[in-house]
């Protein structure tokens, strides 16, 4: 068994791969046991032997307070940082103490600075909307920044305070504070912002996608969220004029030569084949992925946005039982693949939960990877189960003749359909 490395920014697998992984807490044991079966069967049936994934269990959340006192061991840092690639289940987040989020954490410590999450429909889902099928979208979040830095001061203590008066007796600002006002702080760089919209035109060019849209509120918080806007067009066109044409040329065409000519200019581009990068304001996207989804493809956001608009989509094609996700440093090549949901405690140990959403997730792991082959089957496997209404509770309640598994049990259909 070898460690996964990267050279010149390219992926080096051994055939035969440790991957450090975390159980999670809640539902996590069940889902995962359920998926690590599905994950093994998948690679067997796909390369007989020749490749292969050993497991290696690292500690996180509840695990790891109970067994060594930390949410989030040192340890367990450090494998995550030698092996490059784990996956992981939900971790409950503590109450109190020094971690905010333990997922925080994690994305902090090994600067995992893309969220990336794909929402496509699987046929037999069920869905509130009529089309699901037109939703194809994979969303680019910001994993570091925004107010998910954490910067932030209770109302009515001295730190709020002292921010308050800094900004009104240094910075003059005009606004009423007053001792019941909390403070956040929103932060948005510009390596940040366009490491990340750099990854995902990277992505659009690779897998040939027609566009990507900048999702953001840069018309309220100009030098947050509209900076974002601007350094994302930026990198479009000093970085990839050949394969791109952004509405930020639109718009400079149509200030100086009109409408007509810059809509000539956006259809040469789109004939030759470029992406398209767009911007939509955050409150209209989330209106336009329901009345015109077939309208995006990939999506470059930031952090906050991001979350809600992943979960969003999320509801479209099924929910967040079947929402998988992967944080990933494309520099460093480290990555913590894991379910969108939570540890939904109510449900621990009751085998009734959907695992999809980790299945997915280990079908991400894998592309990464390059175990294309492994990641199909499964897909197939998945497909398959889910139109023969074999499912989860989540499902079953929203489907006609659906027959009722569990999370075991759905794994085993989904193994015999590999
Ligand atoms: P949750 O996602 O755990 O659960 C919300 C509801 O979604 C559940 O009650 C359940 O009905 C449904 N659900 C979740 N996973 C499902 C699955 N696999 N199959 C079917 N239905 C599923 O959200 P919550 O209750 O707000 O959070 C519980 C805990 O999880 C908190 O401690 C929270 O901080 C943590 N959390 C962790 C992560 C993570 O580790 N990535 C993400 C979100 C929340």
């Amino acid at each position: 068994m070898a460690k996964i490395t990267i050279e010149n920014a390219v992926l080096q697998v051994p055939e035969h791969a440790t991957i450090p992984f975390i159980i999670g807490d809640g539902i996590g044991p069940d889902i995962w046991n359920a998926s690590v079966r599905v994950f093994d069967s998948a690679i067997e049936k796909a390369y007989q032997g020749k490749r292969k994934i050993e497991w290696k269990e690292v500690l996180a959340g509840e695990k790891a307070f109970n067994e060594t006192g930390e949410w989030l061991p040192e340890e367990t840092l450090n494998v995550l940082k030698e092996y490059l690639v784990g996956i992981k289940g939900p971790l409950t987040t503590p109450i109190g103490g020094g971690i905010r989020s333990l997922n925080v954490a994690l994305r902090k410590e090994l600067d995992l600075y893309v969220c990336q999450r794909p929402t496509k429909w699987y046929e037999g889902v069920p869905s509130p909307v009529k089309h699901p099928e037109y939703v194809d979208m994979i969303v680019f979040r910001e994993n570091t920044e925004d107010i998910y830095a954490g910067i932030e001061f209770a109302a009515g203590t001295p730190e709020a305070e002292k921010v308050q008066n800094y900004l009104k007796e240094k910075l003059h600002v005009d606004y009423n504070f007053s001792d019941t006002t909390g403070v956040g702080i929103k932060l948005v760089s510009e390596e940040g912002s366009k490491r990340l919209v750099r990854s995902a035109i990277e992505h659009a060019i690779k897998h040939n996608k027609p566009s990507v849209t900048i999702v953001h509120k840069g018309n309220i918080m100009k030098f947050t969220e509209g900076a974002f806007k601007n350094w994302g067009f930026e990198v479009a066109e000093n970085e990839f004029a050949d394969q791109t044409y952004t509405w930020g040329q639109w718009e400079k065409t149509k200030n100086s030569q009109g409408q007509e000519a810059a809509n000539k200019e956006q259809k040469e581009a789109e004939l030759a084949g470029k992406i398209i990068i767009k911007d939509v304001i955050a409150d209209n996207f989330l209106q336009q992925i329901l009345l015109n989804p077939r309208d995006f493809s990939v999506v470059a956001t930031l952090n906050l946005n991001g979350d809600y608009i992943s979960d969003a989509l999320a509801a479209i094609v099924g929910g967040i039982g079947i929402a998988p996700g992967a944080n990933i440093n494309y520099k460093t090549g480290h990555a913590v693949f894991e379910a969108t949901h939570g540890t939904a405690p109510r449900f621990a140990n009751t085998n009734t939960m959907n695992p999809s959403s980790v299945i997915l997730s280990g079908v991400m792991m894998l592309e990464y990877m390059g175990w294309q082959e492994a990641a199909d089957a499964i897909v197939n496997g998945l497909s398959q189960t889910i139109k023969d209404k074999t499912v989860t509770v989540d499902f079953y309640n929203l489907m006609d003749d659906a027959t009722l598994v569990k999370t075991s049990e759905f794994a085993d259909f989904i193994i015999e359909k590999l």
